[in-house]
């Protein structure tokens, strides 16, 4: 994924965020160099099936087994989440970039410069949901949950006045968001925020940069809480929350 850059500025971020930004898409280029690892020296990179769309953009693979964060969220649940809908974001964004300057863009910057764009609303609904997806897989870990590390817990302290508090910032976003969308705890200038978006929506849109997310779609949760998006948000935050990869993506702001 050399080609995944440029020096254009997109309109919606500085040029810091984006190199912010970048963090939460590592996990998306460690994937593809092992996918392409895999593809010539047959290493433990998961086969691609053979009917899948080619493009610049792959699925990258779960950072756990499919049962590891049962009975939070279940093999089920996450099988189809990751093996089904996730892959229907990248293999439509492929669909989507073909044959276009997009198709030779990094991610985030195809984020920023479709956003709020009548035309391009394919491309960045399912640019969008890649990312955020692939952001999400890494905001949960199996036995998750507990205490943030120290110095994620002090910032937390600091703008929310306790961890609790923050946890409970999330539970409200999460279950106040109507319809589809995304909890966020994010970093905004040197303080710490919990925010909701809608659909596809990115805190990076508005310049804040993601520490972690929260998945609110009836997809996310349906197979394992029915209605219950109170009861699944609670479950991920209590056992599946990864604290450290939030503290990972903290900045020096
Ligand atoms: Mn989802």
């Amino acid at each position: 994924m050399d080609k995944r850059t440029t020096t254009e500025t997109p309109r919606q971020l500085t040029r810091r965020e984006l190199l912010i930004s970048t963090a939460g898409i590592a996990a998306l280029q460690t994937a593809a160099a092992a996918a392409t690892a895999g593809a010539t020296a047959a290493t433990a990179a998961p086969a691609t099936p053979a009917a899948a769309p080619t493009g610049p953009f792959t699925l990258p693979p779960l950072p756990y087994g499919d049962n590891a964060l049962d009975p939070v969220i279940s093999a089920n649940t996450l099988g189809f989440h990751h093996g089904k809908h996730h892959r229907a974001y990248v293999d439509n964004l492929n669909k989507a970039v073909a044959g276009t300057p997009y198709a030779d863009m990094a991610l985030d910057k195809i984020i920023a410069a479709t956003y709020g764009v009548a035309d391009k609303s394919a491309v960045y609904n399912n640019a969008a949901q890649h990312w955020n997806h692939s952001f999400y897989w890494r905001s949960l870990r199996p036995q998750g949950g507990g205490e943030p590390p120290a110095a994620l817990r002090q910032k937390l302290e600091t703008s929310f006045g306790s961890v609790d508090a923050c946890r409970k910032e999330l539970l409200t976003a999460a279950t106040a968001q109507f319809g589809s969308g995304w909890a966020w705890l994010v970093q905004d200038g040197g303080r710490l925020a919990v925010v909701k978006t809608g659909n596809a929506d990115s805190p990076l849109s508005k310049g804040q940069r993601p520490l972690l997310t929260i998945d609110v779609w009836e997809h996310a949760y349906y197979l394992d809480y029915q209605n219950r998006r109170a009861d699944y948000v609670t479950a991920v935050i209590g056992k599946a929350l990864n604290w450290g990869f939030a503290a990972d993506n903290l900045g020096s702001a």
